[in-house]
Parts: structure tokens; C-alpha cells; sequence
């Protein structure tokens, strides 16, 4: 920095009296960063190339992806969705509104999201969890229900991360001397649910817990709890920072009344004659959940419940 460029007033800064202070005697001769550390965020001569590549590699995404044969059942996944209507456009392949695909850079998000599974996974088997994420024949552990009385496919069906079958009965004994806190024993086998979320998430999470923060993903884990007989010990959940790496975890307590709820809806779902016979969960097409919706333009279109709702069966004794 040139004599010339140092403000007249830099005896006064409080950085230089601070450092003054400590180390009486000391010489200040620079307190402003150097220009080569600051960010520069403008465009620059690399970005096109880069924005090309990308657009690039998400049509191929988006293509593939569109070529992918859709799944003939609902995903247990996806009951906790407020709205029963578009669940039931996407168990029919209701082609969503022109121009509302996934984009690329979302799939790309979705498939961060698997990484980030396996990777917790290990994460977890390094810290003496003994985690199993598929069956011995190498397939997903999952249950499959509402078989359809003629071809007998399943019309309900999921698919699990993990299940924990032992592992530290309580938090810190990886490292002797480790605070273990007064958390309640762990008690095996659990359900494990793992997702990656953005910082929003992530934070609203921590805040709120699974249930209020991100119900659908608290209503997958029930149904799988109930599902696949793991309903004694409340189920894992873990969700990655996807911007920090920061890892959350959460014991989720089984809930009946959330199971009923989401297979009641689920029954709905899969014996509806089509799906504008079921209400519309929002009022209002630019709100949640309607404003991301994929299928907005058409649910609009149409009446706004085209007859009478299906009855809702007992969910215990699904159509068989
Ligand atoms: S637009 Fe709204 S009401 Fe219609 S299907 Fe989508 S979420 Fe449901």
C-alpha cells in the first residue's frame, strides 16, 4: 500500500487501537485486506462456457429422466404430500403442465441426495451402528400393498434407507472420555431415514423437528415403521447440511394415528375413478402447496371436485 493511499484518521481505527494496545510500540502499516483476497463476483470470461456445459449435462438428465419408465404403484414416500389429488395425478402419469419437468439442476439435487445416503451410512458403520441397507439378495428392504385384484402388483409400495440392527446403546462411548449427555438409551433394530437438505431446511429442522419441519419425510418414516414391523423403537432420522456438511439426527417415536392418516389417503388415492374426484388441498393456486405444483394448470382447469369422494375403506384391509 502506498504511503499516499492510507486514510489521515488510521491512528484512530479501532483495529489499529486494539493491536496498539496489546502490542504497544507496534507499527500498523496495513489494516485493509489485500485486493487479491477479496471475491470478485462479477461475470467473467469463464461463465459462459460454464453455463453452457451445465445446461449441457441437465438436458441429458432431463432426457433420460423422461425416458425413465414411470413406477406402476405409489411410493410410500409421497403420502404425507397435503394434497391427494396430485398424488393421484402422479399414480395415473397425468403428464405434468408444459414447461413443469423436474429441471436438471434439480435432478441433480435429488441424486445429491442418494450420495449423501450412502455416505451417512458409512458414516454411521465407522461409529459402531450395524446398518443394513439391503436384503441379503442385494434388493431394497421395502413392503408393497393394495395388490390389485387382477394383475396382483402392488398399488402402494416403498422402499427403505436402512434399518439399524445393533449398535451403542448410548451416545459417546466411540471415544473414552466422550460427554455422553442424558439422551435415553438407543434401542435396535431402527428404521433409519436419511435425507440431504439445503441450509433453510437444514435450520427449519433443527428448530422444528422432523414432524412440523418435514412432514412428508415424518409420515414415510411411519408408514415404513408400521410396514416393515419396526414399531417398537422410534426410527432415525438424519439429514445432511448439503452446504456445510452438518448432520442432524432425530429419534422419531412410532405414530399410529399418522399411519392411518396416510394410508387412508392412500386408499383414496389408488380406487379414485380419476383424479380431479378428489378435493383440491389448496385454495388457492398461488399458494403452498398448489404454487409447486407440477400439474397447477390442469387441477385449475378442472372443476373443483369433479363427484362424489371415494369412501375411504379401512386402512387395515386395503382393497386386496
Ligand atoms: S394444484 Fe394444488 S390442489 Fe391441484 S393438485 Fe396441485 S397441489 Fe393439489
Amino acid at each position: 500500500m502506498a504511503a499516499a493511499d492510507i486514510p489521515a484518521d488510521i491512528y484512530n481505527h479501532p483495529f489499529v487501537l486494539e493491536v496498539s494496545k496489546h502490542f504497544p510500540g507496534a507499527i500498523v502499516t496495513a489494516v485493509r485486506p489485500k485486493e487479491s483476497d477479496m471475491v470478485d463476483m462479477s461475470p467473467s470470461k469463464f461463465e459462459p462456457f460454464s453455463r453452457a456445459f451445465q445446461a449441457h449435462i441437465d438436458a441429458a438428465l432431463e432426457i433420460a429422466q423422461q425416458e425413465q419408465e414411470p413406477r406402476t404403484y405409489l411410493g410410500g414416500s409421497r403420502l404425507g404430500h397435503d394434497c391427494a389429488r396430485a398424488l393421484a395425478y402422479e399414480y395415473t402419469h397425468t403428464p405434468v403442465d408444459t414447461g413443469r419437468h423436474s429441471p436438471g439442476s434439480l435432478l441433480r439435487v435429488f441424486d445429491m441426495g442418494h450420495d449423501i445416503e450412502t455416505r451417512t451410512a458409512n458414516y454411521l458403520r465407522k461409529a459402531g451402528f450395524t446398518m443394513l441397507t439391503e436384503r441379503a439378495d442385494g434388493r431394497q428392504f421395502g413392503f408393497y400393498i393394495a395388490k390389485h385384484p387382477e394383475t396382483g402388483e402392488p398399488r402402494i409400495a416403498g422402499h427403505l434407507d436402512g434399518v439399524i440392527t445393533a449398535g451403542p446403546d448410548v451416545l459417546g462411548d466411540v471415544k473414552p472420555g466422550m460427554a455422553t449427555g442424558t439422551f435415553s438409551p438407543l434401542a435396535y433394530p431402527m428404521l433409519w431415514e436419511n435425507k440431504g437438505l439445503n441450509a433453510k431446511g437444514w435450520a427449519k429442522t433443527l428448530k422444528q423437528g422432523v414432524k412440523r419441519a418435514k412432514p412428508i419425510y415424518y409420515t414415510q418414516m411411519q408408514v415404513y415403521m408400521h410396514h416393515l414391523d419396526l414399531s417398537a423403537n422410534p426410527g432415525l432420522f438424519t439429514a445432511t447440511n448439503r452446504d456445510t456438511g452438518e448432520l442432524y439426527a432425530e429419534l422419531v417415536p412410532f405414530d399410529p394415528a399418522a399411519v392411518q392418516e396416510a394410508i387412508d389417503k392412500g386408499v383414496k388415492v389408488i380406487t379414485a375413478q380419476s383424479p380431479e374426484e378428489l378435493p383440491r388441498a389448496g385454495g388457492n393456486r398461488e399458494k403452498p402447496p398448489c404454487m409447486w405444483c407440477s400439474y397447477q394448470d390442469r387441477c385449475w382447469s378442472a372443476p373443483a371436485s369433479g363427484g362424489a369422494a371415494t369412501p375411504a375403506p379401512n386402512w387395515m384391509a386395503p382393497p386386496a
